[in-house]
């Protein structure tokens, strides 16, 4: 294919639960590009989010439009169908020029025996020692470790091409970008599982342009990275390795890039990551959403007054429904129980403390990362408000605002391509 839509080489997923933060959120990316940051903008919303708040797939296309218009925004800007599937793409088809083709649960079924052998067979260069650029020891791959790999990847690499098909035949081919999201898993790929998955999704023809792994250690929605942070590090300059190698080897597009999902808040891995990409000279995509929906609490709770009172009412309810929240989230949040505050305690709080307590500002000894978990699981409580919350939202757009861009822009963006100040 000699034309086709192509992501820039760095690009930020913006989420946006209930649609009133696409300004704010532009803006970051206008003061990140000032300072010769250029992160290309990628609305984007899941079927289950969608589900959730009961808005269409058209609607986060309507912001993005109205949000590059308002701001004049004059690079390119995408709208992403967000881990859609087989049965649910269908109403994205329109809205939407990014779709991250969700296969996640075919992962682990195993493929057929024959399926499995030929592709071991197609891909002798797989096994035995693979020397990969700027990968100082050889991965040692047995012939037995690839048709493992394979028995467990390549249903779900065949589920994305059928997916991947049945868009591109709605759309065409070229006008689309195509990303597979591997990240909602009980196990993280390792950096040779991923060459091999890169492999079979060549083989599939499917024009890959972003690809979210499961990278090692948490990825805890709306908190700070878990884990070993040398091993994260090091896996992935590895995966940025093997991307650049896969891409050429297998005449994938060269703008081929890893994506990191819950990508936000993990401030204490982005500096590794900026190190990498320099070293690399290799782009990402950075996905975040509900980060922007704690803002919205946050200017909500500085607002005082009304806004504050909205923000406890939140927290209130949140609070007496811990399990059922959690339940859904419970591979991507850690809570300790024994942190968080009673409702009580918490309305007879000022702004101060609410923002305190919110606010992913690790410096601030008020800060409570189980508290922000919680209520990072609770926008349904916010969607039940309806109205109530919407007009909230407008009365108090200014502070609001504010902390949405303040957020995406000295919190992530800036630390991810220009380093801490
Ligand atoms: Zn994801």
């Amino acid at each position: 294919m000699n034309q086709y839509l192509r992501l820039g080489k760095f690009s930020f997923g913006l989420g946006d639960r209930f649609g009133h933060q696409g300004r704010a959120q532009l803006q970051a990316c206008v003061q990140a590009a000032e300072l010769g940051a250029d992160f290309i903008p990628v609305w984007n919303k899941s079927n289950r989010e969608h589900t959730f708040i009961g808005t269409e797939p058209a609607s986060l296309r309507a912001e993005a439009d109205a949000a590059v218009a308002a701001l004049g925004w004059k690079h390119s800007y995408h709208v992403d169908a967000d881990h859609i599937r087989l049965e649910t793409v269908d109403r994205f088809l329109a809205p939407s020029d990014f779709f991250t083709i969700d296969v996640a649960d075919s992962i682990g079924q195993p493929a057929s025996a024959a399926a499995v052998k030929a592709f071991a067979e197609r891909h002798p260069e797989l096994a035995g020692s693979v020397a990969i650029p700027h990968i100082d020891q050889p991965f040692a791959i047995s012939r037995a470790e690839v048709e493992r790999v394979a028995s467990k990847f390549l249903l779900a690499v065949q589920e994305a091409g059928r997916i991947y098909r049945h868009i591109a035949k709605a759309k065409g081919a070229g006008n689309f970008i195509t990303e597979v999201s591997m990240d909602e898993t009980d196990t993280p790929q390792t950096p040779p599982e991923l060459l091999i998955i890169l492999a079979a999704l060549a083989d599939e023809q499917i024009p890959l342009q972003t690809i979210a792994p499961k990278f090692t250690g948490r990825f805890n929605k709306g908190v700070d990275y878990v884990g070993d942070g040398r091993q994260f590090a090091k896996e992935f300059n590895e995966d940025l390795a093997v991307a650049a190698f896969a891409s050429a080897r297998y005449g994938l597009p060269p703008s081929l890039k890893l994506s990191v999902h819950s990508g936000s808040d993990k401030f204490s891995i982005y500096e590794p990551m900026r190190l990498a990409l320099k070293k690399f000279n290799a782009g990402v995509h950075i996905k975040t959403a509900g980060t922007t929906w704690l803002e919205e609490l946050i200017g909500l709770a500085e607002a005082g007054g009304d806004g504050l009172a909205i923000a406890k009412e939140i927290y209130a309810y949140a609070i007496g429904h811990v399990d059922e929240f959690c339940a859904p989230y419970a591979s991507v949040i850690d809570i300790d129980k024994t942190k968080l505050p009673s409702a009580a305690e918490v309305n007879g709080w000022t702004s101060e403390q609410f923002v305190s307590a919110l606010r992913h500002d690790r410096k601030n000894p008020g800060y409570n990362p189980s508290f922000r978990q919680l209520l990072h699981v609770s926008f349904k409580v916010a969607a039940k408000l309806g109205d109530r919350y919407l007009d909230a939202l407008k009365r108090h757009e200014a502070v609001i605002a504010k902390n949405v861009t303040e957020n995406l822009f000295e919190r992530h963006m800036k630390p991810l391509l220009l380093g801490a100040a």
